[in-house]
């Protein structure tokens, strides 16, 4: 799909270009944070799988007016373009030398929010893509019991599958407080949406460790992540639900654009991505095709 098509048929993806954020993604945090005060009064953020950026982007402009005391760091598998406030770190969310220069990043201090927007690529195969997400969620969660302060909040992508009430009990072990949201910049069409956990209180005698999954931990006599029940968190719809709709196409030109006869210009991509894993196959496929018509 040509950029000018894909203005009209994703208003969050043109609205990202106009706004200066560098992926669509930006509105769901925006609209995560407007309902849940998710960014009020905090100094350090930490922003997991956050290539390109967009999340870490509109954290850097809600704290902007205390930049002295804030630090916000950024970690993604993909690198990352520089952004103004933010510290970055290229590396895998379940690497224990990951963890570690986040925490030496904060001074050994610890933050007041985890959020992670980590996605696996998709395979189109239902099961899988939810058992993957499911993985990568609790991988989330685990580096989150290493950086997260008691009381602190964890906001992270959820795909809401047929096991989606087991996830939701293994979270209520580490937070009181769990809400399942929909920002309306998320499609409707999409099983994603957004946990959002707060109060961290993790069970007495729980030590947090990168080298073990999640599941494998025991408390006391009781084998805590896997004999709790399934359960089920409120739910709520969150952003302007009179606002743009993402499933909608919407006209490339308004009202002004007429009146003034001026027409729609398609704007680049703020941040082009960096060495993306798709470059590599194109690069082949170049070398593939010159060769074949040489
Ligand atoms: N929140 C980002 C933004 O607003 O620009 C978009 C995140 S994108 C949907 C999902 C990201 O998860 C990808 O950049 C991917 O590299 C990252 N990811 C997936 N698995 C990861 C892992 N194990 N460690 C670090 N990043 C990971």
């Amino acid at each position: 799909m040509g950029r000018a098509a894909k203005d009209k048929r994703d208003i969050y993806y043109r609205k990202a270009k106009e706004v200066g954020f560098r992926a669509r993604s930006a509105f769901k945090l925006l609209q995560l944070d407007e309902e849940f005060k998710l960014l009020e009064g905090v100094n350090r953020v930490v922003d997991l799988c956050a290539a390109p950026g967009s999340w870490s982007q509109v954290i850097s402009r809600q704290l902007a007016d205390r930049r002295d005391q804030s630090k916000i760091v950024a970690v993604d598998l993909q690198e990352m373009a520089p952004i103004e406030g933010v510290t970055l770190v290229q590396g895998d969310i379940t690497s224990s030398v990951v963890a570690d220069k986040i925490v030496q990043l904060f001074d050994g201090q610890k933050a007041d929010i985890v959020v992670s927007d980590g996605a696996p690529d998709v395979t189109g195969l239902h099961d899988i893509d939810e058992y993957v997400q499911s993985q990568l969620l609790l991988s989330a969660l685990n580096i989150t019991t290493v950086l997260l302060r008691p009381g602190g909040s964890f906001v992270a992508k959820i795909f809401r599958g047929k096991d989606v009430t087991l996830l939701y009990s293994q979270l209520k072990i580490f937070f009181p407080f769990v809400t399942c949201a929909k920002p309306k910049s998320s499609r409707n069409s999409s099983i994603e949406s957004f946990i959002v956990c707060k109060g961290y209180c993790p069970p007495a005698g729980y030590i947090p460790c990168l080298d073990k999954p999640l599941l494998d931990f025991k408390y006391g006599q009781d084998d805590a992540l896997l004999g709790y029940n399934r359960c089920i968190v409120p739910f709520v719809a969150c952003g302007d639900l009179s606002g743009y709709d993402p499933d909608t196409v919407y006209a490339l030109e308004d009202e002004s654009m007429e009146e003034s006869g001026t027409s729609y210009t398609t704007r680049a991509p703020v941040q082009a991505p960096i060495n993306p894993p798709y470059k590599a196959a194109l690069d082949a496929k170049r070398i593939h095709s010159n060769a074949l018509s040489s």
